[in-house]
This record gives structure tokens, C-alpha cells and sequence, in this order.
């Protein structure tokens, strides 16, 4: 092989989750935070206004956070490669330990600078060094203003890590015990994993396959759901309780808070996504007919098209990573170089083996200024793309390396613009670049799979979460009613052209369990969206636009969405001409699809 499919652990810290390395590594942690909460209580703003002992603070800091989250971030790849590692929850815990006593000091801090009064706070900022970091400070103080007494925030702190956070954790361990037993053409039935389940389910030719598949699926979701019922209650609970605390007006406040947009935004890009579904409707209608089914059933929507002579594109791990750095060399020297770089040091794990965790995600080692890749590559067209999706984040992070740690701090919602960015140029030079109208065919239902993912899958996640936390702010919600609530939501999301439904999908999908931000839906969308505008762009004015591109990704952290398209690209978010935009040049695909595939049906 070319290129290793597994990362390299023993890189970072040898040894393990139980590395004396690591230990020694925390404790020195627990040292710099003592060290840390020493120099904040020295601070005292009204005796002294330099800024010196304050950026002493600010450094101390920088320090403990990058040390922290490589850590967290170690642990968590052995937990996800290896799930069966036990000791790792056991490393975690300490983890998890460090980063509460972190928050707490961290909550006495803020107090602090909520307690300057604005004209000295403003003054104090236009220290040069400050200045540079004014957006984050501004964000945190402002924040801050929200914050009970500190006694109060630290109970919250404590409890917390047997609460949100225990029940997120809770899912994980009940997902990795599940399997789904898969009974092949002779006969012989296997167990497996969720994630070889899900890949198999999704990806394979053969409707029967896929068909028995999402039967077992629904069933096993089915089994565990009580326990998921009382999870996700008792976790969207505890952050609505929360929130309520805090002062919130309703729970869509925190989010769009956290990804630093107003809701004017987000109602013009759902507003502009439900207006112009026609298109991806008529691209799922076709597809069931070139499927030679009635209807699409759940598990057929990203099923691959086999028409005409054509087999669904296979790669081996080798090739997919060629093909993309190919690709990414029509966009740009430095994401090319940048992805080649990142495979060659074995910055991916993307072995297809059991007990591993299901999903694809980028994680951040801030000590090292890398990135490392979680995906199981099956040889799929789909997984190239995830594999283009994950290194678009790392190139994200990779731009962003030396500004101040407060700087890199981007939320989720501009964080999937350059993983979409990436995907989105590996779709389309595919297209471009395919010999002949079957092979074209199959590329465009890839690529209309994503599309049809952001304005219909995440359009139902969001409807369901959004009508979840209106019933569950009355009290606990039903299995039943969570299931009813799930169908309605992707019935009115795909416009009811579906076949069949998935109830227990709130089940199913890891992401209505995340424990550190809520809604963890519509950022995808929005960031499908505005990376298809950015492309847009790119394809107006080609000439030198990775530098503008680069330039665009580096502000991420440090403005508001609609202050940066404003200054990127001149345009205004909560209009939904935007949108619309971006939804025209993926309704191209689904007219091209059609036309391409009218002979063949
Ligand atoms: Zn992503």
C-alpha cells in the first residue's frame, strides 16, 4: 500500500490510554491550572490597568487548552479505533475532570472581566496585542453577563459531568454493545457493527441487501429504544433547565448564539430550502424509476445507480486518496499539497474492521499544529468524498495554525464550509472529467445524494429537534410520540415521496446526543450552502482565488456569519436570494441527472 489506512497512535503519546506518559502529562496539566487560577486571583483591574499581567493570564491559558485538548483528543481516537478499550472512559473521566476544574476557574475569570465596567473594558482593548483578540474577549465578557453567582456555576459544573455529559456518553456505550445481524444468500448470518451496518445499509447495490438491512436496523434501534427514550429526555431536559437559568428566551437562542448567526438567517435559508425542494424531488422520482422501484424506499436514497453496463464505482484506499489530491490540484497548490502531506504521514484511520465506532469526524492536536481523520473506508465513492469532507476540516485548521488560540475558535456552522468546499471540488471535477453519460449518471446521484442530505435529511432533523424541545419543555416525550414526531418531520421534509420512513431515527442518528451544542443539524446546511456560494465565486474568478479563499477561512473565528459574507463575498444572509443561489447551481445537477438518465428508464 501506498498510503497506511490506520493513524499512527503511538506518535503522539506511546503507550496507550495507559501510558505513564499520559499521566505525567495530566499532572503537569493540573499544575499549569493551578498556576493559571494563581494568576487570576492576583489580577485586580481596578488597582492596576496594564495589560501585561492580563496577557500573562491569556498565555497560561493557551497553554493549558492545547495541552488539554491533545489530550482529550488522544483518548478519544483509541476509544473510537478501539472500542472494546475500556480503560479509556477511565482516562476520560480524568480528563473530563481537569476541564471542569478548568471551568470553574475559568467562570471566576469571566466574573472578572464581566465586572469592568464597558468605557475601561473598551480602553483596556485598544492595547495592541488585545486588539487583535478583541472578538473573542468581547464574545466570552458578553457571555459572561449570562453567568449565575460563581457558587452557582460551579454546582452546575460539577453536576454536569453526571448529567448532559454522562447521558451522551451513556449512548455511546449502549451504540457500541449493538448489533445487526445480516443473513447473507447461503444462509449464514453475522453480527454487525452499527457503523458496518449503517456503511452496508446506505451503500449496496443490491436492494435486498439493503432492504433486509434497514429492517434489522429499525429492529435493533427498536430493542434499545427505552433506554434512548430516557436518554435523550433527560439530556435535552438538563439543557433546557439549563438554558432557563441562564436566562434564555427559548432553546434555538444558545445555538444560534454558538454559531454566531441571528435567526433572521436561519429562517431565510430554511425559508429558500423549502421553497425549492421540486427539483430534488423529481431527481428521487427518476431515481426509483432507474431503480425499476415505485418508490424509494429509507435506505435507498443514497443507494449507488447501476444502469447500463455501468458497476458503481469501486476504489481501493490507495486510489481514493490519489484521486483527491488529484482533484484538489485543480482548485489549489496548498490544498493539494496540504492533503498529500496529511496521507502520507498517517493523519487517517480508515481501516474497515469490527468495534469501531461508527461516522466520520476531524479532530485538532494542538501541540503538534496537525489534524487526525476517524472514517471506515469501504471503497465506496461516498467514502472518497467523506475522506475530501474530513481533510476540507483539516485544511480549515491547518490555515488557521498560528493565529492566537481565542482566533481558531470557529463555530460548526462556517467549520462544514471548507469540508463542503472540498467535497464539493471533488464532485464536480468527477462529473466533469467522466467518459461517458452512464458513468456521469452515477456521479451526479453521489453527488445529488449530498444535496437531497442537507435539504431534506437535516431539513427533518431540524423540524423534529425543533418540534422535540417544544413538547419536551412541557414535559418527558413518549417513545411513540418521539417516533410520530420523526415520521411527520421527514414526511413533510421530502415532501412524502418516499416509500417508507424511519421512526426510530432519533434513535439512530448520534447526533441528537451530542452533549456540547444542541441542534446539531442546521450548521450542515448552512454550510453546504455557503460553501456553493463560495464555489460560485470560484468559478467566476478562478485566478488566484485560493488566496481569497484562504483569507475568508482565517476570519472564521473571529466574526459574525453575515459580517463575513458581507466582507467575502458581498452578500447579504438573511435575504434568501443567497440561498437560492446555492440551491440553483445542485438543482443543475438534478436537471442534468434527469436529462442524462431519461433514455435509460
Ligand atoms: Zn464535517
Amino acid at each position: 500500500m501506498k498510503y497506511v489506512d490506520t493513524w499512527d497512535l503511538d506518535a503522539i503519546i506511546p503507550g496507550g490510554t495507559k501510558s505513564p506518559e499520559l499521566q505525567e502529562k495530566l499532572q503537569k496539566i493540573d499544575q499549569q491550572i493551578n498556576e493559571w487560577e494563581q494568576l487570576i486571583k492576583q489580577w485586580n483591574f481596578s488597582e492596576n490597568q496594564s495589560a501585561e499581567p492580563f496577557k500573562r493570564i491569556l498565555e497560561k491559558q493557551e497553554t493549558i487548552e492545547k495541552g488539554l485538548s491533545q489530550s482529550a483528543t488522544f483518548v478519544q481516537m483509541w476509544h473510537d479505533a478501539f472500542m472494546n478499550d475500556e480503560y479509556a472512559n477511565v482516562v476520560m473521566g480524568q480528563i473530563l475532570d481537569l476541564d471542569s476544574k478548568l471551568e470553574n476557574i475559568n467562570t471566576a475569570f469571566t466574573k472578572k472581566l464581566v465586572a469592568i465596567p464597558d468605557q475601561d473594558w473598551n480602553t483596556f482593548l485598544q492595547d495592541d496585542e488585545l486588539k487583535k483578540v478583541a472578538f473573542a474577549l468581547n464574545e466570552i465578557r458578553n457571555k459572561g453577563k449570562r453567568l449565575l453567582s460563581e457558587a452557582e456555576e460551579k454546582i452546575i459544573t460539577e453536576l454536569n459531568k453526571d448529567g448532559l455529559t454522562a447521558w451522551s456518553r451513556l449512548y455511546d456505550t449502549v451504540v457500541s454493545m449493538m448489533t445487526i445481524p445480516f443473513t447473507d444468500k447461503d444462509g449464514k448470518t453475522v453480527e454487525l457493527s452499527v457503523g458496518q451496518a449503517m456503511n452496508r445499509m446506505y451503500a449496496d447495490p443490491d436492494p435486498e441487501v439493503r432492504k433486509q438491512l434497514f429492517t434489522n436496523w429499525e429492529a435493533a434501534w427498536e430493542k434499545f429504544a427505552p433506554i434512548f427514550t430516557d436518554t435523550i429526555n433527560h439530556l435535552d431536559g438538563f439543557r433546557i433547565t439549563l438554558q432557563n437559568f441562564h436566562n434564555r428566551k427559548d432553546y434555538l437562542e444558545e445555538p444560534l448564539e454558538y454559531n454566531r448567526m441571528t435567526k433572521d438567517t436561519l429562517d431565510a435559508m430554511w425559508t429558500a430550502v423549502a421553497n425549492n425542494k421540486q427539483p430534488f424531488i423529481d431527481f428521487l422520482k427518476q431515481k426509483a424509476k432507474l431503480l425499476d422501484m415505485e418508490k424509494l424506499g429509507w435506505q435507498d436514497v443514497d443507494a449507488p445507480v447501476t444502469v447500463g453496463d455501468s458497476k458503481a464505482s469501486r476504489f481501493t484506499y490507495d486510489e481514493a486518496c490519489d484521486f483527491v489530491i488529484e482533484h484538489f490540484a485543480s482548485f489549489g497548490p496548498k490544498l493539494a499539497d496540504f492533503a498529500k502531506h496529511a496521507l502520507e504521514n498517517r493523519w487517517v484511520e480508515a481501516e474497515d474492521r469490527p468495534n469501531k465506532r461508527p461516522g466520520g469526524y476531524c479532530t485538532d492536536l494542538p501541540e503538534f499544529e496537525e489534524s487526525r481523520i476517524f472514517m471506515t473506508f469501504t471503497g465506496s465513492m461516498s467514502d472518497a468524498s467523506t475522506l475530501a469532507h474530513e481533510l476540507g476540516h483539516a485544511f480549515h485548521s491547518h490555515v488557521m495554525r498560528d493565529l492566537p488560540t481565542l482566533n481558531r475558535n470557529y463555530a460548526m456552522n462556517v467549520a462544514e464550509t471548507a469540508s463542503t468546499f472540498a467535497e464539493t471540488i471533488i464532485g464536480n471535477a468527477t462529473v466533469a472529467n467522466a467518459k461517458t453519460d452512464v458513468e456521469k449518471i452515477s456521479l451526479l446521484n453521489d453527488k445529488l445524494g449530498n444535496a437531497v442530505a442537507m435539504f431534506m435529511n437535516i431539513h427533518a432533523r431540524f423540524i423534529f429537534e425543533n418540534n422535540f424541545y417544544q413538547e419536551r419543555t412541557k414535559g418527558i416525550v413518549s417513545e411513540q410520540r418521539l417516533n410520530e414526531l420523526m415520521v411527520e418531520a421527514q414526511k413533510e421534509a421530502y415532501c412524502d415521496c418516499l416509500a417508507g420512513y424511519h421512526p426510530h431515527f432519533w434513535c439512530s442518528k448520534l447526533h441528537f446526543f451530542i452533549d456540547d451544542v444542541p441542534f446539531y443539524n442546521f450548521p450542515y446546511t448552512f454550510g453546504y450552502l455557503f460553501s456553493l456560494g463560495i464555489y460560485a465565486e470560484f468559478l467566476n474568478n478562478p485566478t488566484g482565488f485560493e488566496e481569497k479563499y484562504i483569507a475568508l477561512l482565517r476570519d472564521t473565528g473571529t466574526m459574525k456569519v453575515e459580517e463575513l459574507a458581507m466582507k467575502h463575498l458581498g452578500v447579504d444572509l438573511t435575504k434568501p436570494q443567497f440561498w437560492e443561489a446555492g440551491i440553483q447551481l445542485a438543482a443543475k445537477d438534478a436537471e442534468e441527472f434527469i436529462r442524462l438518465s431519461e433514455k435509460l428508464v
